[in-house]
């Protein structure tokens, strides 16, 4: 199987490679592309040799080259974004990871399921945003998606064998809970971005790493389950040893769980030998060792931004972009020290609140909402 890597150098790139690397003889690479690490690019196309790499960033694509060229590393370095668009259309690709952070990953997963192809799906913001869009896209060109994402690889693999939609009673998403889970709400006011990226559980982005602390990135999880698995029915529950990835509520009230370590290589591996299973790489799962598993309701008046996110699941359109622009435009500002903590939901829900919400009926709609929401937020944010 050959496999494309959007994002080799991020972390879910890095994981995928690492699986990869346990199964060199079941899979080749066809293509690596990052925005501009050249070094670590360059480290991983000696290792894994793939036909094709690409550099977004002009300058860093020079110095790859030359260096390539030193180390006799034979690698097509792609130079354009249409060569890059016809590398991963190509036969020659069968699967991609979408490891890419953001929206700037909309338009190449787009591309990647107009041809057919099997997307492993790290961003999920891409989906949250346009997921019915994609989701009629995937009907009519046979592509299928697989969801990077440790909750929804979890009811994935409960759902596996259920026939009839209807013996499904609801899906159960769980969460860590993030780093401010026992934090008294009186003192989220003044948490800073060093205290807001370090995750108890997983070790992961700078973007991510906020969206977990705020459970926003549980509540764009709610709308990637919405899509995926064409289930309303959602719960959350609060699970602070991320061992249980999700559950599915049968209509029998039997309880399926996935269990194991956090290990995005787990998600990673089943999605790419979805209906088979290889190896992983992870370390084998000791319930003796982590003793007990604890529940808790969510927090909303802790959380705002994750009943934000729910709430909109009964307004749909473009509401789920308009909250994923806002979010990632404030989660900067958050991190570059323009705004404190807790404004980030104070602006999501204002621009959430002036932009009228349409449906979404072509793509071209939902990256115009992308826009608007993100310069309706910046503005608030400039003229706070
Ligand atoms: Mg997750």
């Amino acid at each position: 199987m050959n496999i494309a890597i959007l994002g080799s150098t991020g972390s879910i790139g890095h994981s995928t490679l690492e699986v990869i690397r346990q199964n060199k003889q079941k899979f080749s690479i066809n293509l690596l592309t990052a925005r501009r690490n050249h070094k670590l690019l360059l480290e991983q196309s000696k290792e894994f040799n793939p036909k094709f790499v690409y550099l977004e960033d002009e300058q860093a694509r020079k110095i790859y080259k030359e260096n390539a060229l030193q180390k006799k590393i034979e690698t097509c370095i792609i130079q354009s974004q249409e060569e890059f668009e016809e590398v991963l259309g190509s036969d020659e690709t069968n699967v991609v990871v979408a490891g890419m952070v953001g929206i700037a990953g909309l338009i190449p997963v787009h591309f990647a399921i107009s041809k057919g192809k099997r997307v492993l799906l790290a961003n999920k913001e891409s989906y949250v945003v346009a997921g019915e869009y994609l989701n009629t896209l995937c009907t009519q060109t046979g592509a299928s998606i697989f969801p990077i994402d440790s909750e929804h690889s979890a009811i994935h693999q409960c759902l596996a064998n259920t026939e009839n939609k209807t013996d499904v009673s609801k899906i159960i998403l769980t969460g860590s809970g993030g780093p401010f889970l026992n934090k008294d709400i009186n003192e989220f006011t003044s948490i800073t971005p060093e205290q807001a990226i370090n995750h108890p559980v997983w070790n992961m982005g700078k973007k991510i790493s906020v969206d977990s602390s705020t459970l926003m990135n549980k509540g764009l999880e709610v709308i990637e389950a919405r899509w995926l698995f064409g289930y309303e029915n959602i719960d959350i529950l609060i699970h602070p040893e991320g061992i249980i990835h999700s559950l599915v509520e049968f209509r029998d009230n039997s309880v399926l769980a996935q269990l194991s370590n956090p290990d995005m290589k787990i998600p990673i591996a089943y999605g790419l030998s979805y209906p088979e299973r290889i190896i992983s790489g992870s370390t084998p799962l000791n319930l003796q060792e982590v003793g007990s598993l604890n529940f808790l309701e969510p927090d909303f008046k802790k959380f705002p931004c994750l009943k934000l996110a729910i709430d909109l699941l009964s307004v749909g359109g473009t509401s789920f972009s308009i909250l994923n622009a806002s979010n990632e435009v404030c989660v900067e500002a958050f991190l570059d020290g323009r705004i404190s903590y807790i404004q980030i939901y104070e602006i999501i829900s204002k621009v959430l609140d002036k932009i009228k919400i349409k449906t979404v009926e072509s793509l071209e709609e939902v990256l115009e909402s992308d826009k608007n929401s993100r310069m309706e937020t910046s503005s608030i944010i400039n003229n706070l």
